[in-house]
């Protein structure tokens, strides 16, 4: 393949997109590989649709190697089958519907596991025919609440979706592997660092869950990893670790002290301090429990289609804060609002002075952090105006009625998995995601094949996403510097970037050089542009990122051209006549 900048549909840009944030997005655009066409839309031009094209390659070979079998879906699709799986509802506002001329609703699909389903239902009907796994690199649409950083979040984007049937578990978990590993083989191909992280906790209906995250500092998912390890799990799924149960009765009865005017922790602990509350004076945040009101909003069901929300205390030792996306993440499908106490306050509950002692009596849900176990006694609130509690036993003052992941998780805080190491913060962004997603959408359309006692066999799915176009701006994040895109050798849209740097005889020498390294094999682009100097060219070539550059210029003569490393910068003369095969076979 042999480009020529001076035909190619190229324009590079000296100043950045004004709507860019982060370098992937700016360089991206400036180097002329996207252009903005919608609101979280692209346009690819021809350097960047080769890039794509690059990485869909390897994800496809790479999927075709552990038996995967492409397929293609259409994307406009009748909202029938996702109302039957309950994601018409579910996804809600996320994805876009339309109607037809009859008026008939559908949606773009966001991804595919209906038809996924539903394909493999229509085409197998026995035991014989499984395993099987299908896959489909095709453009998706999601209405973003907040499309952002160019490809990184676009509300039209390009995914490769993969779908595992098998008749079970040990099937499925065979397949989820297989895929775990190619996932790990294409991301280490596309010259990727990234962090494998636990999606779910177990606690979670038990369904294994794994996402892919490359560092980046502009990654919008945050997640805890342990060097001493290598635990990584996303802030939603990291668990506590306990600790060991006592006697309840190890402690005194307890006692309700007046604290006026402590309705926060930070006054409450420094009342306690000064009046020797309990005979202590080395109070501290994370001696108090502090009980914090949300309310619970279930999703809609087919025995109850108006839920009451529910309100819910969640105890906390008083040095944390409650996060609230682990607590959605814990009661998931209901979504959860912190409490909006009525103005006229006629409710038992004295905000600012909530103990645990009185829910049960009040019927109120109360889960408590997994630190908050029996025999821990706490400095908590009295349930009366200006009044706290200390020495409150949980098992003892209070029965909670479980736990829950509900604190924030900080860097500093123990491992759950090794026990000794500590846990650091990292930002990354989710390239990939393989999911053990069981019978969900089988029992959903009902799907039985013949077992091979003649029975009916209900098939379970594994689904593995990977955001190809996303990727290529994970790369870009990942491989660059202030000077422009850097890419790795296995996804640059050419091979080699040939620079006339001279009249005439350059040009003719640099287009003889790239029809050979072509011949070879090579994707060359040849910046063959008349009336534009030399150091602009420079600018363009180190702005487009190709990992190799020639440079035809004036020792040309003497038959030598001078090879430049996009990376380490490295520059060095080279006779013409051993460039191609030096660049062809490097040693
Ligand atoms: P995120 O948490 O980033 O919104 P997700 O968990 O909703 O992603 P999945 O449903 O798991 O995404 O989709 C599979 C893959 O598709 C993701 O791992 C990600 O790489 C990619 N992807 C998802 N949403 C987008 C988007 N809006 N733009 C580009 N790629 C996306
Ligand atoms: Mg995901």
């Amino acid at each position: 393949m042999l480009l020529r900048m001076s035909t190619l549909f190229l324009r590079t840009l000296r100043e950045d997109p004004a709507d860019a944030e982060v370098p992937s997005h700016r360089l991206l655009v400036r180097a002329g590989y996207i252009r903005r066409a919608a609101p979280g839309g692209y346009t690819w031009l021809p350097l960047g649709r080769l890039v794509l094209d690059r990485i869909t390659e390897v994800v496809r070979a790479e999927m075709t190697a552990i038996g995967g079998q492409e397929v293609h879906f259409p994307a406009l699709l009748p909202a029938e089958p996702y109302q039957t799986s309950g994601r018409w509802a579910a996804y809600g506002d996320d994805i876009f519907t339309l109607a037809d001329r009859r008026g008939a609703e559908h949606l773009l699909a966001p991804t595919h596991e209906e038809m996924a389903a539903l394909l493999v239902r229509d085409t197998f009907s026995s035991y014989r025919d499984f395993p099987v796994t299908i896959f489909q690199v095709q453009t998706k649409f999601r209405d973003e609440a907040r499309p952002r950083a160019g490809l990184l979040r676009g509300r039209e984007f390009l995914m490769k979706d993969a779908y595992s049937f098998d008749l079970d578990e040990a099937g499925l978990r065979k397949a989820y592997e297989r895929h775990r590993e190619a996932y790990r083989r294409i991301f280490d191909r596309l010259g990727l660092t990234y962090a494998i992280v636990t999606a779910t906790s177990g606690a979670m209906g038990g369904s294994v869950s794994e996402e892919f995250l490359a560092d980046t500092p502009v990654g919008e998912d945050t997640y805890a990893h342990c060097a001493t390890c290598g635990y990584a799990a996303n802030v939603e799924a990291v668990t506590t670790p306990a600790p060991a149960v006592g006697d309840p009765a190890a402690h005194p009865p307890a006692q309700v002290h007046d604290t006026p005017d402590t309705p926060t922790i930070a006054s409450l602990v420094a009342l306690a301090n000064t009046r020797r509350l309990g005979g202590r004076a080395d109070w501290t945040a994370a001696d108090t429990l502090k009980n914090v009101v949300v309310t619970v909003h279930r999703p809609a069901t087919d025995s109850d289609s108006t839920p009451k929300p529910e309100l819910l205390v969640i105890g906390v030792p008083g040095d944390r804060e409650v996060d609230l996306r682990r607590v959605e993440a814990a009661l998931h499908p209901a979504t959860v609002t912190v409490h909006d106490w009525p103005a006229d306050a006629a409710t038992e509950l004295v905000r600012g002075y909530i103990g645990p002692q009185i829910l049960a009596k009040l019927g109120i849900r109360y889960l408590v952090d997994p630190r908050v176990v029996p025999c821990t006694a706490w400095l908590t609130g009295a349930n009366e105006p200006g009044r706290h509690a200390v020495d409150v036993v949980c098992g003892r003052d209070f029965v909670p009625d479980g736990t829950i992941e509900a604190a924030d998780v900080r860097a500093g805080d123990g491992c759950p998995a090794c026990r000794s190491g500590a846990l650091a913060m990292r930002r990354g962004i989710e390239v990939g995601h393989v999911f053990q997603l069981g019978r969900r959408f089988t029992d959903a359309f009902r799907i039985d094949v013949t077992g091979q006692d003649g029975r009916l066999v209900r098939p379970t799915m594994g689904c593995y996403g990977i955001g190809v176009s996303r990727l290529v701006a994970a790369v870009a994040e990942q491989h660059h510097d202030d000077r422009g895109l850097a890419w790795p050798a296995a996804v640059a849209p050419c091979d080699v970037h040939v620079i006339v740097a001279g009249k005439d005889a350059q040009r003719d020498a640099a287009l003889d050089l790239g029809g050979r390294l072509a011949e070879r094999g090579l994707r060359v682009l040849v910046d063959d542009r008349p009336q534009v100097s030399v150091g602009v060219k420079f600018t363009d070539a180190e702005l487009i990122g190709i990992p190799r550059a020639v440079v035809v210029g004036r020792r040309l003569a003497e038959g030598y051209a001078e090879l430049r490393d996009r990376v380490t910068g490295e520059r060095a003369d080279v006779p013409l006549a051993d460039l191609v095969d030096r660049l062809a076979d490097p040693a």
